[in-house]
């Protein structure tokens, strides 16, 4: 079954064409990277994905319901920044509570919510903790968690380790994949890190100037490349 299908998608800005007549189907549940150099349009893909910005042309389904013209906040997706956006003066427990109680779910649901989060995530020592009280880890965690407790379909992930040091990421591209494992959402990871999508991947999206190059997993994409841009960027040396 699709969970995220991107169809024909045009996107400019003003006379700058970013993303071309794009398609892209995603399985769910599957772990879908965007990878590319710096300025090739992940970003701008992920945010249209997200209703973050208005699509020239084309069109976006989510869960097989087409969300072109929805509200963020309506689509069943959830985001993680690369720069954390918590709510500085809130504890953790606020900050993943906050989003659950402006849509009035119900008390005794925000806390189940929030404890499942909090043990996938393994922060449950941290709950009473605010923001600055953390390890950029553990506020990662965190970003992730809020997610995690609205229950989305998809979750949207644009460079949420680029911030952190080699050792820290590391660590959390286990937990990623740890996560994964556990969850049935489906992931789309934005990076320009070989190693982060050929260790998470189901499969990767190898995109330049706009365009994806090679979607297939990772295994393909580093012995099989289509082209001397997918090999130079991530494929095998011979
Ligand atoms: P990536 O995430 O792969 O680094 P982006 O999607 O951020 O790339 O950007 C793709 C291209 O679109 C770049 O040339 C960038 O300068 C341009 N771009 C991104 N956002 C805007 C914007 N709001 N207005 C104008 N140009 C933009
Ligand atoms: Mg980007």
């Amino acid at each position: 079954m699709t969970s995220v299908s991107v169809r024909d998608l045009t996107l400019r800005f003003g006379s700058l064409e970013v993303l071309s007549s794009l398609n892209l189907d995603i399985n769910e549940g599957e772990f879908l990277v965007l990878l590319g150099p710096s300025g090739c349009g992940k970003s701008t893909l992920l945010n249209c994905v997200a209703g973050l910005l208005d699509i020239s042309e084309g069109q976006v389904f989510i869960s097989g319901k087409n969300v072109t013209w929805e509200e963020p906040k309506d689509r069943g997706i959830g985001m993680v920044f690369q720069s954390y956006a918590l709510y500085p003066q809130m504890t953790v427990e606020k900050n993943l509570a906050f989003g659950l109680q402006i849509a009035k779910l119900p008390k005794d649901e925000i806390a189940a919510r929030i404890k499942r989060a909090a043990e996938i995530l393994q922060i449950e020592p941290l709950l009473k903790r605010k923001p600055a009280q953390l390890s950029g880890g553990q506020r990662q965690r965190v970003a992730i968690g809020r997610a995690l407790v609205r229950d989305v379909d998809v979750f949207l992930f644009d460079e949420p380790l680029s911030n952190l040091d080699a050792k820290l990421r590391a660590e959390l591209r286990v937990e990623l994949k740890r996560l994964h494992q556990n969850l049935t959402n489906t992931m789309i990871y934005v990076t320009h890190d070989q190693i982060e999508a050929l260790t998470l991947a189901d499969r990767i999206a190898v995109m330049k100037g706009g365009i994806i190059q090679q979607l297939d997993t990772p295994l393909t994409i580093y012995n099989k490349p289509v082209n001397l841009f997918v090999a130079g960027f991530i494929g095998s040396p011979s």
